[in-house]
């Protein structure tokens, strides 16, 4: 299936920058009417084709903030120009929104949602000339707050049908009963970081968190009504959050890793910043799009959820099936 097919009637035509090396760039731009949008990509070199917009859904380094920020076209909302500026840095010289807020882009008013990924993440929507609803949702972990579109652009990384390791459930109850009894959690300073957080008060606990420098001074930031935090290594009790990498540099009696790797020597607590391939479904469902196009992470998760929607009977491509660039 080409994508003239699919986005020809829609008024849109998806295109990736290609690299020197004629790779493309990660992720895509879509030009409809007079504009062209990047989504989650690094800065196009100076001479070559400029966006509009440089759209970033959040501050995760998959997404590359740290190479759009510094466009005075990156569009970002305050808690991810913030989590850029501490995770890189760096002065963020684009311009800000808050979730669920709207802003211009040109004459253009691309409406923002919570996605609930991470602090900050956001879905992007917009309706073209044509009338045609796009939605470029970046990583997804609650999609009750997107709307209905037309073209949904939208993330795979547990999109393989047909792997198991794409279907699981949060372990609340694992992570409240290790909570109680005073644990050490690994946890990405960005993002999982602050699930933690969240959900160490969401379940009633008042104690000081430990967390480890960068974790703190994000978390700080982007949670500061959650506190008490201190240092790891001055906190009181013996609960803490930092990195994956210094959860052997703690003592403590017990140890977890919030992630998904197995490559780490500690007991694995299941709490994911990502639908699973059913909520996936799910969210496709209730946004009831005419055509999809799954574009992060590249390669067979992205390819197995796209042909997925298209076994569903839904007009849907890949990013690596995307055959302009520029
Ligand atoms: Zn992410």
């Amino acid at each position: 299936m080409t994508e003239d097919g699919i986005f020809g009637d829609l008024g849109i035509t998806p295109f990736r920058r290609r690299v020197s090396s004629g790779r493309p760039a990660p992720h895509l731009s879509l030009r409809f009417d007079s504009h062209l949008f990047s989504i989650d990509t690094s800065r196009s070199p100076k001479g070559s084709v400029q966006p509009d917009a440089y759209l970033i859904t959040h501050a995760h380094s998959d997404h590359y903030g740290k190479s759009a920020m510094i466009s005075p076209e990156a569009v970002a909302s305050r808690e991810t120009a913030r989590a850029l500026e501490i995770r890189h840095g760096r002065r963020y010289e684009g311009r800000t929104f808050p979730v669920g807020g709207s802003i211009l882009v040109d004459d253009l008013e691309v409406v923002t949602y919570s996605t609930g990924h991470t602090i900050g993440s956001v879905a992007f929507g917009w309706e073209t000339d044509l009338g045609v609803r796009v939605l470029v949702t970046g990583d997804v972990k609650n999609y009750e707050n997107l709307p209905k579109c037309d073209l949904l652009v939208t993330e795979a990384n547990y999109g393989d049908p047909w792997d198991p390791a794409c279907r699981f459930e949060d372990d609340i109850v694992g992570f409240g009963d290790a909570v109680d009894a005073g644990s050490t959690f690994g946890a990405y300073a960005f993002g999982k970081a602050q699930r933690a957080v969240s959900l160490i008060r969401a379940l009633g606990c008042k104690d000081p968190i430990g967390m480890d420098g960068k974790s703190l001074a994000l978390t700080r930031e982007l949670l500061p009504g959650f506190g008490p935090f201190s240092p790891a290594e001055e906190n009181g009790t013996d609960l803490n959050v930092v990195t994956p990498w210094e959860l052997s540099t703690i003592r403590s009696k017990r140890k977890y890793v919030l992630t998904g790797r197995s490559d780490l020597p500690f007991a694995q607590i299941r709490i994911s910043d990502h639908l699973d391939f059913k909520g996936l479904m799910r969210m496709v469902e209730r946004i009831s799009p005419k055509a999809a196009l799954v574009y992060h992470p590249e390669g067979r998760r992205a390819n197995m959820m796209a042909h997925h929607l298209r076994e569903l009977g839904m007009a849907s491509i890949s990013v690596s099936e995307i055959e302009d660039s520029f």
